[in-house]
């Protein structure tokens, strides 16, 4: 498709020569007199502005910084005459790419025109390439922080997570919740493996909602989930939320339920790593406790004295 240009000039003189020479070279041009007329124009399907600095009402210079402000890689080539000489750089400073004097050269005209239009191709060009990199950037990090099946974290972002809470952390409460499925064997035996994964995902979405900001769920082994939680006093009435939640869901259209070990402590920055293992043994002994005990249900760790 033929590169679109925007004339902006007041002179019908020059706005016809200028015009004139860009069709004849196989561009598409919509020639404005103004920067009002040139507002009401859909920018951004131009490849190029080429701006008359000294206009009637908005002038080039206020119309060139407002559009770079919108379309900062939208490229503007002021023209100005000799006797403008020291509004040059005020252009270029005010968003302006480049500036061709008149009387100006056709072959320079076209040259500078061809130029910007390229510098623009390869800007968008690296944009494109940019969010690519980006987002590929983020599945790479999800892949290898997540568990597939659920996305909930994995052991390898846990131990991450730790130490970068032992950083922040000294002296704070941090809760740990083991999640086991109740009899999930049974659920896989008696509606298949299929089945038994999307109870595995909807476990999850169920704890992404009740803890939300306050810590991260992880995959901690087949259907037994981590999750931490830091600086909740009473962590007990979310995981009570959790196991109710589960209780009551119907994505399956039969009943499934949990069992949660709780603990809680206060963890120092320099035994961190320690510490939080201990409070995960001890909420592991509390889910053992809660299965022992008839399951369905939430066992706190209560610290003894
Ligand atoms: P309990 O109430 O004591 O926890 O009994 P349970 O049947 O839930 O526990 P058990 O450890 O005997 O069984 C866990 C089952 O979880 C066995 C395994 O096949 C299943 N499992 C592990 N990972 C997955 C998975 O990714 N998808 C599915 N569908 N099942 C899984
Ligand atoms: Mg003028
Ligand atoms: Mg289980
Ligand atoms: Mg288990």
């Amino acid at each position: 498709m033929n590169n679109r240009i925007l004339i902006v000039e007041d002179s019908s003189f020059h706005g016809k020569v200028l015009q004139d020479i860009l069709i004849k070279n196989g561009y598409q041009v919509k020639l404005t007199r103004s920067a009002e007329e040139a507002l009401i124009e859909k920018v951004e399907n131009y490849d190029l502005i080429l701006l008359d600095l000294i206009l009637p009402g908005i002038d080039g210079y206020d119309f060139a910084k407002q559009i770079k402000e919108t379309y900062p890689y939208l490229p503007i080539i002021a023209i100005t005459s000799v006797a403008e000489e020291e509004s040059v750089s005020k252009a270029l400073s005010m968003g302006a790419d480049d500036y061709i004097k008149k009387p100006f050269s056709e072959v320079e005209l076209l040259a500078r025109i061809k130029v910007q239009i390229r510098t623009r191709r390869l800007q968008l060009e690296l944009l494109e390439r940019n969010r690519e990199l980006k987002s590929a950037y983020e599945k790479i990090k999800d892949l290898a922080n997540k568990d597939m099946l659920t996305s909930a974290f994995n052991r390898l972002y846990l131990r991450e997570y730790l130490e970068m809470l032992s950083k922040q952390y000294d002296n704070k409460l941090i809760n740990c919740f083991i999640i086991d499925i109740d009899n999930f064997k049974g659920i896989n035996d008696t509606y298949g493996h299929l089945t038994g994964d999307v109870i595995l995902k909807r476990l999850v979405e169920i704890c992404r909602n009740v803890i939300g900001d306050l810590g991260i769920i992880v995959r901690f082994g087949g259907e037994e989930f981590l999750a931490i939680i830091t600086e909740q006093n009473d962590s007990f009435y979310l995981a009570e939320e959790i196991r109710r939640r589960c209780e009551m869901d119907k994505t399956c259209g039969f009943n499934w339920t949990i069992s949660i070990g709780v603990s809680q402590g206060i963890i120092t920055s320099n035994n961190f790593l320690i510490d939080t293992e201990k409070l995960i043994k001890l909420a592991d002994e509390m889910l053992y406790e809660a299965k022992r005990t008839g399951k369905n249900k939430v066992v706190k760790y209560k610290a003894e004295g």
